[in-house]
């Protein structure tokens, strides 16, 4: 069994001295303000160790990473029926298209763009006023760690809430069609607070466990979703977590994997491990370009890709 710990400082090592870190998120301007240089990455295995290197214990925005919980909470809601109002195919389009809904009837292609994860948080908003909804997302991510200190940082959602012009496009959209059951503005101010909550690697990898070990958080035992269910969200993070790169993601790294603009990684090893990696610096689909990098060298010398060694 290779040592996890000095492969971490290796990948960390190698990984010092990269130029070529991509471009910082600007769309949304608080995450503007992040420092490219910063890197961490941090390993949760199911049998409890959890291993980290460099700033793993910073908290930066997950943006999209939100996506994952935000599903497992919507089909903890409404199971199945959720598939009649997004699919489950790959985009090959940006996080942000509009493109594709006119075609398909106001109808997201899946849960992790855009447009498909703001159906999942309408679905979770139902019944509720938006700021029990937001407490709720805070409160499923806070127990999934077992830690308070996970917060939502104002500053972004209140940036992007300025700035969200195509998300507003994208809800208003699909409100049209049907889609949307709460108002326009209501869901976005949940998505955005859901987008700005704030982790460390060393929480977001913990955060992830159930999703390696069959729906049971291994940090307490709890279980969270049924197997089957944890199977399938894996599936769509390996499709269509990366957006536009999601084919790429899968032949370098190989692994269930999501993304955020805030430049963090969760991946899934199923019956391992999460990892969680952050650096702020986005390739052209808006995936953390050393992120993917330090991925790759994991999976390559673990052997842990779902493809095999
Ligand atoms: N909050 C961001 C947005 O809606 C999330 C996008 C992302 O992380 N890819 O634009």
């Amino acid at each position: 069994m290779h040592d996890l710990q000095s492969l971490l400082n290796d990948i960390n090592q190698t990984l010092i001295s990269y130029e070529d870190r991509g471009v910082v998120a600007d769309y949304i301007p608080e995450l503007a303000k992040q420092d490219s240089q910063s890197f961490g990455m941090t390993v949760a295995t199911v049998d409890g160790q959890v291993l980290s290197v460099g700033d793993t214990d910073v908290p930066f925005s997950i943006q999209s990473i939100s996506k994952v919980f935000v599903l497992t909470m919507a089909l903890g809601k409404i199971g199945d029926t959720l598939w009649k109002r997004v699919g489950r195919e790959p985009s090959g389009s940006a996080f942000n298209s509009i493109v594709q809904l006119e075609h398909e009837k106001g109808i997201p292609r899946n849960p992790f763009i855009n447009a498909g994860a703001i159906v999942t948080t309408d679905v979770v908003l139902a019944g509720h006023k938006p700021k029990e909804t937001i407490g709720e997302i805070l409160r499923f991510v806070r127990g999934l760690v077992n830690e308070d200190a996970i917060y939502i940082d104002e500053h972004v959602a209140r940036s992007e809430t300025q700035t969200g012009y195509r998300n507003a496009a994208l809800a208003n959209y699909m409100r049209a069609f049907g889609n949307l059951d709460n108002p326009v503005e209501e869901v976005l101010g949940v998505y955005f607070h859901q987008c700005a909550i704030a982790m460390s690697c060393s929480e977001l990898a913990r955060a992830g466990l159930y999703l390696a070990n069959g729906g049971v958080n291994p940090q307490g035992g709890i279980k969270v979703i049924p197997p089957r269910r944890v199977r399938r969200i894996n599936a769509i993070m390996m499709t269509c977590g990366h957006y536009d790169g999601s084919g790429d993601f899968a032949f370098r790294v190989g692994l269930p994997g999501k993304s955020g603009v805030g430049g963090g990684i969760l991946a899934i090893v199923p019956n391992k491990a999460a990892i969680a990696v952050w650096s702020p610096g986005l390739d052209t689909n808006g995936n953390s370009k050393l992120g993917t990098v330090a991925l790759e060298i994991l999976v390559a010398k673990t052997g842990w890709s779902v493809f095999g060694a």
